[in-house]
């Protein structure tokens, strides 16, 4: 094999969403978040999985995400969009079913101009400035949203990932205020579900805890990255590997040659202090990550292997996040086009 090769396992999408569900009384939905295609895995197959683990609720970013759940799930399911009902959107969420969380007063008043009769959500702003109606839109507008029935009213946490944050307390009180005693509701995402009921509502939606990266500290692990190796080679004490001459062995040294690079989403930030695993054994990176190759040190292994692992039981997308000084989702969505993708849990 010269591709990288990138598995990713179904069963443990599945396990992490029951085991997400099991955190929420019975009357609470817990629903799916695929957007940017399944968080980089695969929107058609995670959702699909999930439909059958029984998930009837999808989440996604914009429209043309939702027609390809509607795709994958067929017409029972309940697909929600996050950014609502934006200008050209209209032909989409009527032929593919979706319901937008209206965002602001534009959109409500496109929605029903363009869509008279369509579902709809409602998303308020409870401190987030991203997006939702602020407290005088909602104010004013919903008289006429109750009326019309929105199928759902949510809010988003902005610091969930820290439960001990006084934020997360003040944008529960908030959307208590805007909306006790109005429909079902949904606030919580992975961070929220895991702060306990008072958080839950009638719906959750987690994303990343599905696919297996923090806050969800106990999930299971979803992707293993294997990475061939291209040669071997011996550098010389004071010899310098890879662009820039950024690393110079001190004394001789093993170095192999790694079939990734920032092109396949292994990004040039983490060059300095990642590593990747030979086995059980761990192999610093040295020098700069290029586009298709990684150098890594392998002098201490006493058998040079065929390939490394840089995703996977030793190393989650959060341990490598991590080294590049970013987040597991940017690492999960960012995993590359190049590889042969392999899933297991599938049928
Ligand atoms: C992405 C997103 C989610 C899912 O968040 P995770 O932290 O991945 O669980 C939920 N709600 C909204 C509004 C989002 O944008």
């Amino acid at each position: 094999m010269s591709a990288a090769e990138l598995f990713i396992d179904l069963d443990a999408v599945a396990a992490n969403w029951r085991a997400l569900n099991a955190m929420s009384s019975g009357h609470v939905e817990t629903a799916a978040v695929v957007k940017a295609n399944g968080y980089g895995l695969d929107v058609t197959r995670v959702a699909r999985r999930l439909q059958r683990e029984g998930a009837q609720s999808f989440f996604v970013a914009i429209a043309d995400e939702g027609l390809a759940v509607r795709k994958a799930v067929g017409g029972d399911a309940d697909i929600y969009v996050f950014s609502g009902h934006m200008s050209g959107d209209g032909a989409v969420i009527q032929s593919a079913g979706l319901i937008p969380m209206l965002s602001s007063p534009e959109q409500v008043a496109r929605h029903f101009a363009d869509t008279p009769g369509a579902s709809f959500g409602v998303q308020l702003d409870t401190g987030m400035n991203r997006l939702g109606l602020e407290a005088d839109d909602w104010a004013a507008l919903r008289g006429d949203l109750m009326a019309a029935g929105p199928r759902l009213v949510i809010s988003h946490l902005a610091c969930a990932d820290e439960a001990d944050h006084p934020m997360n307390h003040q944008q529960l009180r908030t959307f208590h205020d805007m909306t006790d005693g109005v429909a079902r509701r949904s606030l919580a995402a992975t961070g929220g579900i895991l702060m306990g009921e008072a958080y839950h509502f009638d719906l959750v939606r987690p994303g990343i805890g599905l696919y297996g990266g923090m806050p969800f500290a106990d999930a299971a692990a979803v992707v293993r990255l294997s990475v061939p190796v291209v040669q071997t080679r011996t550098v010389r004490p004071f010899e310098t590997v890879g662009y820039g001459n950024a690393w110079q062995a001190d004394i001789e040294r093993q170095i192999a040659t790694i079939a990734a690079g920032y092109a396949d989403g292994l990004i040039r930030a983490m060059g300095k202090g990642a590593k990747v695993f030979a086995g059980d054994v761990p192999c610093p990176v040295v020098g700069r990550v290029s586009m298709d190759l990684i150098t890594v040190d392998v002098t201490h292994l006493d058998e040079l292997p065929e390939a490394v692992e840089i995703l996977g039981p030793h190393q989650g997308v959060d341990d490598l996040a991590e080294a590049a000084g970013t987040i597991g989702y940017e690492i999960l969505t960012s995993l590359g086009h190049r590889y042969g993708r392999h899933y297991r849990g599938e049928h």
